[in-house]
């Protein structure tokens, strides 16, 4: 007998037991090869199948247009930080960044390595507290880039800001790729570690836009750039066969929910119960992000002090509700409430989290 626990965890994170469950069935023997998808060749033909589904999938379920390739790479979102200027810059044009916390601000540091970088609005004032409105990006950078949730503040964008010219728009969405429906051609690129919101860690997902790939320089290491991998269907290396494939068993039961409208409904309302317990709570749980920024992945609170927010912590892990500490920078609490968070999950935290101000107000 296994129990699972409410798993609140930022990243790695919850993953949809239909997809674990399937996982399990096939671990031994996958579709009859007598071998684990561990153990396949990243060329058998088996293998091959799996690598074009979870590809049709993520362009089934987010519409991706047909001049944007899939890729799927390693190294995480961190190693897009310095692949999106390595692959995107323009001799003499500026990068141009909004920084909105801990992830962009390593976005950063990594484009100051490829030339001269604008921080064109930022929320540091305010302990990122805030996604900065009206974003002003110059009509002749080389591209603009922005962090689409921050996963540590508990912030998102809920409009994307407006790129002047032709310059493509990058965006991290590590923790929130998928969470709710999306204009793809909005943007030049969209990177995301899986392991937040679509599946395990080790493997990273792209999306580009085709006239973008051959601004990298020639001189480039083969494995930086974004070509080589269009090139060769992210095959040119062994790639991570088995976090592809779980993401692919993840997209599946997205799909069975009804796609990204059906699960942006239901982040809506699982984001909304937490944030109206907070609003409720007669400034016993003060919410991190200001109402107009609110994350529907991450919501980040505190508590009226340090020692109460270790016993709610302590407490709610007692009850199975785990990975409720808040990041560092931000203390208090955080919940992941990741696509694959049960709305019961946040039900049952918001019940503990209404009984834990009564009995401690
Ligand atoms: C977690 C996270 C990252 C880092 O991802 P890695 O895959 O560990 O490199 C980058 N950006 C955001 C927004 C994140 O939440």
């Amino acid at each position: 007998m296994t129990t699972r626990v409410y798993n609140f965890y930022p990243g790695p994170a919850t993953l949809p037991l239909p997809a674990l469950k399937k996982a399990q069935k096939d671990l031994l023997d996958f579709n009859g090869t007598g071998m684990s998808v561990m153990e396949l060749s990243h060329r058998s033909k088996e293998y091959a199948k799996i690598h074009l589904e979870a590809k049709s999938l993520v362009r089934e379920l987010m519409g991706v247009p047909d001049d944007y390739k899939v890729l799927w790479l390693q190294g995480g979102a961190s190693t897009q930080f310095y692949m999106v200027p390595l692959n995107l810059q323009k001799n003499g044009k500026s990068m141009e960044y909004v920084n909105t916390g801990t992830w962009s601000k390593k976005a950063i540091k990594e484009a100051k390595f490829y030339g001269e970088v604008m921080v064109v609005a930022s929320s540091e004032d305010e302990n990122f507290s805030y996604i900065p409105k009206d974003i002003k990006f110059s009509d002749d950078a080389a591209f603009a880039h922005i962090t689409g949730n921050n996963t540590i503040y508990g912030t998102e964008y809920h409009e994307w800001p407006k790129v002047p010219g032709n310059d493509p728009l990058a965006c991290d969405m590590s923790s929130n790729i998928m969470d709710k429906v999306i204009d793809t051609k909005k943007f030049g690129v969209i990177y995301a570690g899986a392991q937040k919101n679509i599946g395990p860690a080790g493997v990273t997902l792209v999306i580009v836009r085709e006239d973008l790939l051959d601004r990298v320089p020639e001189n480039t290491p083969t494995m930086q750039k974004w070509k080589t991998h269009v090139e060769k269907d992210s095959l040119f290396n062994t790639g991570p066969c088995w976090a592809i494939y779980m993401c692919k068993l993840s997209f599946e039961h997205l799909k069975d929910l009804g796609g990204i409208p059906a699960i942006e409904k239901i982040n809506r309302n699982k984001a909304k119960i937490l944030y109206d317990i907070i609003d409720k709570s007669n400034g016993f749980y003060r919410g991190h992000a200001k109402p107009d920024s609110r994350s529907l992945m991450n919501v980040t609170f505190n508590l009226p002090t340090p020692e109460l927010e270790e016993w709610c912590f302590k407490e709610a892990s007692a009850k199975g509700l785990i990975g409720l500490k808040g990041h560092r920078s931000v203390g208090g609490m955080r919940a992941s409430i990741y696509n694959a968070m049960p709305i019961e999950g946040v039900q049952v935290l918001a019940e503990f989290l209404k009984e834990f101000q009564e009995k401690n107000q």
